[in-house]
């Protein structure tokens, strides 16, 4: 605890950062110095994400060194031009991401103002001194959220959706990056969560609030909150960062909706921030800003370039900005989906091979190994014994030689059949090779090997 000269709001805190129960590395990483909190949540292969994450907080801390909500938007810019700096000089570290939510103590005039700084879908939360409410202050930037902000998923399907780790904005993926900011009023009494999403995914907001509302030491709650998430599964890595408001102009008893979503070029532009009502729940409106296109990244996805905006956008009205942007990301992504349909349906209907299954030669539908989630399937077990198949047609089968017809798989067997006779009626064999005719036809549903000896055929 200290307090800044020109200050009159004074903070404690904790922190805890686990690797979790499943990750080899945590590429999380926490700032906690006085005055300036973050979160990063990194991604990427190898050391990449855990990189990211490094490099953001530390630039962060170098480069916020003007306590003003202006100064704290450029200083996550500056993190998120060096990311990208190091990605692109760098090609193990190329594709890495992190995300960054960040709370800092400013000035504006002569009042303290707590300003959050957030890209990606860390949170920074806001338990209230008058109510003991736990509200979420920032907005994910995330496929499920800008859906769930859409009202096309409920919080819940939100919450467990399987793709609720495809982002739509992060530092590191472009030069620019538009940067959410939020000012807020100190008040004594006021706790602050900054988590990554190993908390959140794991421990639900309801459970989180009652280990903020019961214990009043920062580090033993951040510590209980870090055991709870590794409890029920650690399945990524778990940052928490609790500052609370020890001293602060504002005692408890002010107004709520004290949450100010700022608007902050038209601020600059003169025009004072955008006073925004909380939303049931407490934290700012949705707004959907900024969700555009995503691509996958590592063990999460993270977004394209397309995603970046310039700085100079972030003066415009959050709500309507985006919408179109939004809306091609959608119509994009459910043409790829389509696209990619479409394409294994092609591939796996148009594709015939032969192999065995249970000693006898098979005709087989689909692309040998499979495609994505599609297996091959047996249509016809003929009644050629696989031990007749001569030798120099051994290759042939597993997907060595395939077809793009039922008429020419069956083609080919009927030679098959024909060679062995052949063979037959020169050694004198007569058991090999006799039962062919007629047994075409019989579809099965037989399951083809678990790994069919065969290589992918385009
Ligand atoms: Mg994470």
């Amino acid at each position: 605890m200290s307090t800044d000269g020109t200050t009159t709001t004074t903070f404690r805190w904790g922190s805890a950062c686990d690797v979790g129960q499943v990750r080899q590395v945590n590429q999380d990483h926490v700032l906690t110095e006085d005055g300036l909190f973050a979160v990063a949540d990194g991604m990427g292969g190898h050391r990449a994400g855990e990189v990211a994450s490094e490099v953001a907080v530390g630039t962060l801390k170098e480069r916020f060194d003007v306590p003003d909500a202006d100064h704290l938007v450029v200083a996550v810019q500056l993190a998120n031009s060096e990311v990208v700096r190091l990605a692109r000089d760098n090609p193990d570290f190329r594709g890495m991401g992190t995300t960054i939510s960040a709370l800092a103590l400013t000035r504006n005039d002569d009042h303290d103002v707590l300003a959050v700084a957030n890209v990606g879908d860390s949170r920074t939360y806001l338990l209230k001194a008058e109510s003991e409410e736990l509200e979420q202050v920032t907005e994910d930037h995330s496929l499920v959220a800008t859906l769930e902000r859409q009202g096309q998923l409920t919080a819940d399907e939100a919450a467990s959706h399987p793709q609720r780790n495809i982002l739509t904005r992060a530092l590191g993926i472009d030069g620019n990056v538009l940067v959410d900011l939020w000012e807020l009023e100190p008040v004594k009494g006021d706790r602050y969560l900054l988590c990554s999403d190993g908390l959140f995914n794991e421990v639900d907001e309801g459970r989180i609030a009652s280990v903020l509302r019961r214990l009043a030491e920062p580090d033993d709650a951040a510590a209980e909150l870090v055991r709870l998430a590794n409890e029920h599964g650690g399945r990524d890595n778990i940052s928490v960062v609790i500052v609370d408001v020890v001293q602060a102009a504002t005692d408890v008893g002010a107004a709520p909706g004290r949450v100010r979503r700022v608007t902050h070029g038209e601020s600059r532009d003169g025009a004072p921030p955008e006073a925004v009502p909380a939303r049931p729940g407490g934290a700012a409106p949705s707004t959907g800003s900024g969700d555009a296109a995503a691509a996958t990244g590592g063990d999460r996805a993270t977004p394209t370039a397309a995603d970046a905006t310039t700085a100079t956008q972030r003066s415009k009205g959050p709500r309507s900005r985006f919408t179109w942007r939004v809306a091609a990301f959608l119509v994009a992504l459910v043409a790829i989906i389509g696209g990619t349909v479409a394409a294994v349906d092609v591939s796996m209907n148009g594709t015939f091979y032969v192999d065995t299954v249970d000693g006898k030669v098979a005709i087989y539908q689909g692309t040998p190994g499979g495609l994505l989630w599609r297996q091959p399937k047996v249509v016809t077990t003929t009644e050629v014994a696989a031990d007749d198949v001569p030798d120099d047609k051994a290759n042939d089968l597993g997907g060595g030689m395939t077809f793009t017809s039922r008429a020419e798989a069956d083609a080919y067997v009927e030679q098959l059949r024909a060679d062995i006779e052949r063979i037959d009626a020169a050694t004198g064999d007569g058991d090999a090779g006799s039962g062919l005719g007629g047994a075409l036809g019989g579809a099965t549903t037989t399951t083809p090997p678990t790994t069919p000896s065969t290589t992918l055929v385009p």
